[in-house]
This record gives structure tokens, C-alpha cells and sequence, in this order.
């Protein structure tokens, strides 16, 4: 059974609808991975055997009366825990929602129970998805699959670990600096950002909402194209998402390369990249020019600022987002306080985590009287400076690449003493964020110590074919997808 496991989304479906095994038994599989891996991993916070068992009776009735099925129905998912899935505790890890069950799906959430994939469990993450390790869950740490002394990446750290130890075949994400990205490298696996508004906010746990975009996690390129169609679409429920029709993205997938332009980019390829990501990307350059395209150098100049700018911007949001958390209307309430105000400040105080409160102090001061124009204002102007420098690059280049994260997945607890060592480790991802751009992470080789290492490719806004083209193009000249880690 871990041999169908261990295969693409895209095979475990075909098997199912070969009836090879049923979408009962193959929930039955991940279900019981999961219990013989997960103390070892820590990536999921909680199970949600019932509703996933259900979703996947409902594959094998239909198959049993011969329909038609979804594209990715049967194949297991694991949901990150900030996402509201009815019945479910959705806890963001923290303590502050720790008992908290969906009333209502979020979107993305429905589109999956729509489709028929069956959502095995709720996937460990940094606390309210703020992190690059996922050492800020309030609950547990998560190990990486490669080594279980290192960290998976965060925030979505769960999600990643779940897919590269084969407990499920998909997972879904939040990225709002890059922590789809950067997981997806640390574990070796495809994790991908689409162009902010593809895919509905709705139901997911607000961090910073001009940045919170959904996608997802596979170990292959083609599943998690396929997973994008399912989980992307207009949604009325969230003003900021794209009224645009579902594209078909795995179609274009092998699509001739030859000709087209890349632009390797300049400023993230030197300054404290280590040699084995270096030569990583050496490796990737001429891999896509033996396959026809170009490649040239392109500079991002303004890409040094993108770290300041989110830490401004990003916090900034959250302190507002996350005033709703004032143990009245949800999540964790002091046992003691005599007025309003001792209830508000103790169950904050007692809910949140360091990392969060934090940021909730940065953004309060950068957006308070007096400091508004010095601190929110200029990061908004930088970060129209940032999204110009990417335009004018596309203006000459079809695609962006660089690494994923300048380093490979780092020791736990090496920098939890350190949160700028943390924040830095984002220099490579949120420049995405910043202009609302598409952006995967795909395996690219592993360092010296085994870890794997992830090629990022960005792309304009609303090319996710041409980005996936691209991705999959340089998958399929190597076998790195095809490693797994053993556990
Ligand atoms: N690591 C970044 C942060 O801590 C990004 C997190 C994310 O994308 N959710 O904010």
C-alpha cells in the first residue's frame, strides 16, 4: 500500500478509477501512514477521519454507477489549519482558537469537498501562519522528512512534511512571504503561490490580507497544476478575488520551451547564497538552456527592500486582522477579569504567542499617529517601487528565476533565539507577495548533507500556464521529484 502512497496525486486517481483500489481504502492508507509517521513529524494538529472516510464512499458510489469523476477525486489532503473546514478545529496552531470548530467551509475548502477529495486532517503550521519554520505552533514542532533534526520550513511546515512523507498526496497552503515556497524546498516537493485573487480568501484565517493567497502543495508538477484548477474561481464572497474564468493548466504542461527568455535574477543570486544552492542553480540554468530558452541575468534592484517593506506592511495588517480576537466573540476567554477591558488584554495575553504579539506591536506602532507616514506610507511606495522593478523584468523576460530560499532547511531550534536571522530567510519569496506575481518552488537537487533544494520561477500576474509550462519542463529533465525521503 505505501507503494501506491508514494505515487503522484494524478496515478492515485487513476487507480481508483481503474477500481485497482478504492477511494475507501486508499483514505484508509493515508489515514493509517498517518498514525505510524506523525509522532515522528508532527504535521498534522488533528484528523478528520469521518468527513474524509464519507467523501470517499462518495467516490466509489459513483464509480460504482459508472459517472464521471473529478479530476483529483479520491486522493488524499492534508488542509492547513488556518483554513475552516465544517466540524473541524480550526486552530491557526494557537491557543487562542485552540478550541475552536468551523461553523461554515471555507471556499477552497468547499471546491475540494465538491471534487471529491477527501481531506485526511488539519496540518501543523506557525502560529497564525507567522514563521519560516514552523517552530511557532503553539502545539508542536514540525521535523523535516529528510531529517527529523531539522526544520520543514514554515508557516505551512505541516502541509509540506505531510506530502513528502507520503501521508497524503496533496496538501493546501497559505503564502504570504513565501511560506508555501519555502516549505516546498526545505521538503523537496512542488508548492506554489498563485497571482493574488485566484484563489478565494474566504474562510481562511486572515494574516495580512493584501498578501494571503492559497495554493498548493504536490510532489509533482501536474498534480498540483490540476489541484490549482480545482481550488481556483471567481468567489463572490471575497471582494478581492479575480472574476475570471477556471484555466485548464495541465494541458500546456509540455508545451515547447525553445526560444522563450529567462531572467536569472541578479541580486538573489550572490550575497550569502550557499555554494550548494549555488551550484544548484548553475545546474538549473543549463538544464533550460540545453532545452532552447535563453537565459540572461536580470537585475531586481529594488528586491533588497522587500524584506523592510513586508515587515511594515505585513504586520501592519495582522494588528488589525487579529483585533477580532478579543475573547468575546470566539476563541480563548480569561478565566479572570472584573471589566471589559482586563477581559480583552487577559485573553490576548494568555491566547497569543511571543512571535505574535511581536507583530502585533510592530504593526500597531507602524500604523499609530505620527509614525503612519514615516513607517506604513513609504512601505506602500516601496512596495509599488518593488512591483515596477518585476514589471519592467517581464517586460524582456517570459520568466524569473532564482533559489527558493538562499540556504537549505537549517537545525531546529538554530534560529528561534534570532527572529531576524528568521525573517531573513525570506528575502527570495516575498518579493512575489509584494507584487501579487505567481511563484513556484520546485526541487532542484539536494546539498551535501542530502537536503533537498528548491528552484523558485516567478511570472506576470495571471501566466500560471506559462509559469506550470516552465516548472514542469525542468522537472522532467531530472529525477529529483522521484526521491523521496525515508521514513
Ligand atoms: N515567513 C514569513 C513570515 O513569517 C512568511 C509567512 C507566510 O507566508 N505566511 O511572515
Amino acid at each position: 500500500m505505501l507503494e501506491l502512497l508514494k505515487k503522484s496525486a494524478v496515478e492515485q486517481h487513476t487507480a481508483i478509477k481503474n477500481k485497482e483500489i478504492s477511494a475507501v481504502e486508499l483514505t484508509k492508507a493515508s489515514l493509517e501512514r498517518i498514525k505510524t509517521v506523525d509522532e515522528k513529524l508532527g504535521a498534522f494538529n488533528s484528523l478528520t477521519e469521518e468527513t474524509a472516510l464519507e467523501t470517499a464512499k462518495k467516490v466509489d458510489e459513483k464509480i460504482a454507477k459508472g459517472e464521471e469523476l473529478p479530476i483529483l477525486a479520491g486522493v488524499p489532503l492534508a488542509l492547513k489549519d488556518n483554513m475552516n473546514l465544517v466540524g473541524s478545529k480550526t486552530t491557526a496552531s494557537s491557543k487562542i482558537l485552540e478550541n475552536f470548530v468551523s461553523p461554515y467551509n471555507a471556499t477552497a475548502t468547499q471546491k475540494l469537498l465538491d471534487n471529491l477529495i477527501p481531506i485526511v486532517g488539519k496540518a501543523n503550521l506557525d502560529e497564525f501562519a507567522m514563521g519560516s519554520s514552523n517552530e511557532n505552533s503553539a502545539f508542536k514542532k514540525v521535523h523535516n522528512p529528510w531529517n527529523l533534526n531539522k526544520v520543514p520550513g514554515g508557516s505551512s511546515g505541516g502541509s509540506a512534511a505531510s506530502v513528502a512523507s507520503c501521508e497524503a498526496a496533496l496538501a493546501l497552503g497559505s503564502d504570504t512571504g513565501g511560506s508555501i515556497r519555502l516549505p516546498a524546498s526545505f521538503c523537496g516537493i512542488v508548492g506554489m503561490k498563485p497571482t493574488y485573487g485566484k484563489v478565494s480568501r474566504y474562510g481562511l484565517i486572515a494574516f495580512a490580507s493584501s498578501l494571503d493567497q492559497i495554493g498548493p502543495f504536490a510532489r509533482t508538477v501536474e498534480d498540483a497544476a490540476a489541484l490549482l484548477e480545482v481550488i481556483s474561481g471567481y468567489d463572490k464572497h471575497d471582494s478581492t478575488s479575480l472574476k475570471l474564468p477556471v484555466e485548464n493548466y495541465t494541458s500546456s504542461l509540455s508545451y515547447d520551451i525553445k526560444g522563450k527568455k529567462i531572467g536569472v535574477v541578479k541580486e538573489l543570486m550572490v550575497e550569502g547564497l550557499a555554494p550548494d544552492v549555488q551550484k544548484a542553480m548553475q545546474s538549473a540554468i543549463d538544464t533550460y538552456k540545453s532545452l532552447g530558452a535563453e537565459v540572461v541575468e536580470i537585475s531586481l534592484p529594488n528586491i533588497k527592500h522587500s524584506i523592510g517593506i513586508y515587515y511594515i506592511l505585513a504586520t501592519a495588517e495582522c494588528s488589525s486582522n487579529l483585533a477580532r480576537f478579543d475573547g468575546v466573540r470566539y476563541g480563548h476567554r480569561t478565566a479572570d477579569a472584573s471589566n471589559l477591558m482586563e477581559l480583552y488584554c487577559k485573553s490576548r495575553a494568555e491566547g497569543f504567542g511571543p512571535e505574535v504579539k511581536r507583530r502585533i506591536m510592530l504593526g500597531t506602532y507602524a500604523l499609530s499617529s505620527g509614525y503612519y507616514d514615516a513607517y506604513y506610507k513609504k512601505a506602500q511606495q516601496m512596495r509599488r517601487v518593488v512591483t515596477d522593478d518585476f514589471l519592467k523584468a517581464f517586460s524582456s523576460v517570459d520568466v524569473l528565476i532564482a533559489p527558493t530560499c538562499p540556504n537549505t532547511a537549517f537545525d531546529l531550534g538554530s534560529k528561534t533565539e534570532d527572529p531576524l536571522a528568521m525573517y531573513l530567510t525570506d528575502i527570495a519569496t516575498i518579493g512575489a507577495n509584494l507584487a501579487g506575481i505567481p511563484a513556484i518552488s520546485v526541487p532542484a537537487g539536494f546539498d551535501s548533507d542530502g537536503m533537498p533544494i528548491g528552484l523558485q520561477i516567478m511570472s506576470p500576474q495571471l501566466t500560471e500556464a506559462k509559469l506550470f509550462n516552465f516548472a514542469y519542463k525542468f522537472e522532467q529533465e531530472h529525477d529529483y521529484y522521484k526521491q523521496l525521503a525515508n521514513l
